[in-house]
């Protein structure tokens, strides 16, 4: 199937509008710089009245009233929706994000599968009893939190929504979702699917509009209980300073600098072609991606040649074709971006084993070539700060303990990777790092494989858990009732 372009409207109360103010923005293919969708763009007016709806349904509505399995059956009906829209979906993501079209489908895919992971959830989160005494009966409950602003970015666009807003739906939440202004579409989307599915109007409002714009507002508005958010890290410290006056709920998913520390006894060409993937893999533009290298040096030559080898197969391009495995970044300001992270660190001492600059054969859209910079050092900007590219810095280690110290010396700590045949030092490695998720052996997380592992990150790459049981933790209060029921 093949798209022409489109127009799109604020999902508010349940109907589909135009902005109040009429303005809309549009959003490009970043591989052909060409029009894909005219989106309307939420002021502060649709801000407002997406709240009071969000509002109005949780206070008034049968949502966070209706038994948790006749939330999760609706749920289910999300997932088949989105099945049902499979290919739409997956093109869309491409198109508006420039992300090749096998991983478009994997997301899709994982997309529906939240939702029936959650869809499961709904009635299977259990409050305690805690044992007191015979006079006395004491229980926990587990409330949903209310009105729930969730902020998207632009990296995982129906992915990042689906993570968010199923397990919020699985509680009784009520949602403002503000995609990412480069990504709205499929978010938009799924707003319709929801509401398709039968979750009623008001629950779910989608309200595509510029972040920095509404980001104040959303922090601030009374009406508001809990704040979601996904992107960068400052952006995430400007929410918690900005809600901290009503001790908003917040959850965050910031940003990453993670090491992959490959021993001398691994399987080194294993481990240099999964350090491609978790290095370039949607062309970079992940918080998980491993973009510190940290290689044994009695392997380091070995070891390099490899990577080397296996990036120079690792084919830039059309994100459409089959035969790609990366596409273009998402704007020719991320562009600039990396570009000039590269030449900083060339300033600084590093080279460029391959990469460094556009593909010569493509002339037209944002691409950049994978880049492996040698001769690196962890106090270099580039291998200290997110590039969000697809860049890698190869950094040498003598021993354990140093590569340990090099990996915990960073702001970010979400994930890692370690490569050893040694099982006993994998596991003290994996223990000594300080960050949310560690993969032996592995550049994936456990997210790759399920839906059922907690997702998040340690210093600034993050507050809260999602994904698995530990998410439905972010979207209720907890309430202790104590009950005296002596003669
Ligand atoms: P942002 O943090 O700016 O954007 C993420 C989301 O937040 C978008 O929906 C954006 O809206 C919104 N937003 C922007 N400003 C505010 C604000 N003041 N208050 C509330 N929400 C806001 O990231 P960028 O898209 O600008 O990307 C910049 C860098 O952030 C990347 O290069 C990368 O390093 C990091 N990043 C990390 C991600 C992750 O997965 N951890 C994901 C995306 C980015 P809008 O699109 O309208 O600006």
């Amino acid at each position: 199937m093949t798209l022409t372009s489109g127009n799109y409207q604020l999902l508010i109360g349940g109907e589909l509008r135009d902005a109040a103010q009429g303005g809309t923005f549009v959003v490009n293919d970043p591989a052909t710089e060409s029009l894909v969708a005219e989106v309307a763009r939420a002021g502060v007016a649709d801000l407002e009245a997406a709240a009071l709806a969000a509002r109005t349904a949780f206070d008034q509505g049968p949502w966070p009233r209706l038994a948790p399995f006749a939330r999760g059956r609706i749920l289910q009906a999300i997932a088949d929706g989105i099945r049902g829209r499979f290919d739409e979906l997956a093109e869309l993501e491409t198109r508006c994000g420039g992300k090749i079209l096998a991983n478009s489908r994997n997301e899709v895919d994982a997309s529906a599968r939240v939702f029936e992971y959650y869809a499961g959830a709904a009635d299977k989160f259990f409050g305690n009893t805690i044992p007191m005494g015979a006079d006395v009966l004491d229980f926990t409950l587990r409330e949903p939190i209310g009105v729930v602003a969730q902020i998207t970015p632009w990296n995982f666009p129906l992915l990042a929504a689906s993570w968010k807003t199923a397990p919020a739906l699985a509680c009784g939440c009520s949602l403002i979702l503000k995609p990412a202004s480069h990504t709205p579409v499929t978010s938009l989307i799924l707003g319709q699917i929801a509401l398709a599915a039968g979750v009623p109007a008001g629950v779910l409002n989608v309200l595509p509009g510029p972040g920095g714009e509404l980001g104040n507002t959303i922090a601030r508005h009374p009406m508001v209980n809990k704040i979601a958010f996904t992107g960068e890290t400052r952006t995430g410290a400007e929410l918690v300073k900005q809600s901290a006056d009503d001790i908003k709920r917040v959850s965050l998913e910031l940003g990453g600098k993670s090491p992959n520390i490959v021993f001398s006894d691994a399987d080194l060409d294993k481990a240099a072609t999964a350090a491609v993937f978790g290095a370039f893999g949607n062309a970079g533009q992940s918080c998980s991606a491993r973009t510190r290298l940290f290689v044994e040096r009695g392997v380091l030559e070995e070891f390099t040649e490899r990577l080397v080898t296996a990036t120079e197969l690792f084919r830039v391009g059309d994100p459409m074709a089959d035969d790609t495995n990366m596409g273009p970044l998402i704007s020719s300001s991320s562009w600039r971006t990396v570009k000039d992270y590269v030449d900083g660190a060339v300033a600084e001492g590093a080279n460029v084993l391959c990469g460094g600059d556009r593909p010569v054969n493509l002339a037209q859209g944002h691409y950049f070539s994978p880049t492996i910079l040698a001769n690196a050092t962890n106090d270099m900007q580039a291998a200290r700060e997110e590039i969000f590219g697809p860049v890698v810095v190869v950094i040498p280690f003598d021993d354990e303990a140093h590569a340990i110290a090099m990996a915990n010396d960073n702001e970010y700590g979400l994930n890692a990777s370690v490569w050893s045949r040694d099982g006993g030092k994998a596991i003290r490695v994996a223990r000594a790092l300080q960050c949310g998720m560690v993969s032996v052996n592995s550049h994936g997380s456990a997210s790759r494989y399920g839906l059922f592992a907690p997702f998040g990150g340690h210093k600034k790459s993050g507050l809260g858990r999602e994904l698995s049981m530990r998410a439905l933790e972010l979207y209720t209060e907890e309430k202790n009732i104590f009950i005296d029921h002596s003669d």
